[in-house]
């Protein structure tokens, strides 16, 4: 329990930073769909003038996440690519580039779905580079990264190695709770 609520409150502090953000017509990426959580939610913060593309490479979640995002109406501004967030460069618009606004991951497996579709430390920390680097001035991804399943420690090591390796184009915040960590990194120049 105490695990859920810290991952609760973490996922406020993330939204609450995205949303400041994000305007209306603003550019989003979830790189990890899951259940469309966090997809709905940047779709209603960008509004009908914005866009949102989001990647899953399970596709029980991009099914999960259609259906949620439909009945919500939000459908039309976004756009889930069944592919791995690693494929991002070569999936959103070339013009995309140095104009997102904000870039969700949740890392981890699925709750409820097939544990081996775990994310992965290198092809986490791959996507992580392409995500900085398409983001606006003031652009804002959000990382959250969790401890407990097995393969945890060494993606929660190479997250940290590459957080620790941004330059300063970046800032970053850390959140620590005694479940998930969430980064908080803004881009500065
Ligand atoms: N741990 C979180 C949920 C994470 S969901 C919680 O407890 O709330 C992580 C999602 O990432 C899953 O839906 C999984 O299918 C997806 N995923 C795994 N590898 C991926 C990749 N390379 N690219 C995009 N999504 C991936």
């Amino acid at each position: 329990p105490a695990f859920r609520m810290s991952g609760r409150r973490l996922t406020e502090v993330a939204h609450a930073a995205l949303a400041a953000v994000l305007a209306d017509g603003a550019r989003a990426i979830d790189a990890t769909v899951g259940n469309g959580h966090d997809t709905l939610f940047l779709a209603s913060r960008v509004g009908p003038g914005g866009r949102v593309i989001g990647f899953d490479v399970q596709p029980r979640a991009i099914d999960a996440a259609a259906a949620r995002l439909g009945a919500a109406g939000v459908g039309k501004v976004v756009t889930l690519h069944h592919a791995g967030h690693e494929q991002m460069l070569t999936r959103i618009p070339a013009e995309w580039c140095g104009t997102v606004a904000a870039i969700t991951f949740n890392l981890g497996y699925l709750p409820g779905g097939d544990k081996s579709w775990v994310t992965q430390p290198a092809s986490t920390v791959d996507a992580l580079q392409q995500a900085a680097s398409v983001l606006r001035r003031g652009g804002l991804l959000s990382v959250m990264v969790y401890h407990g399943h097995p393969g945890a420690a060494a993606e929660a090591r190479a997250v940290a190695e590459w957080i620790t390796g941004l330059d300063a184009t970046y800032r970053v915040t850390c959140h620590r709770s005694p479940g998930p960590t969430l980064y908080l990194v803004e881009r500065l120049l």
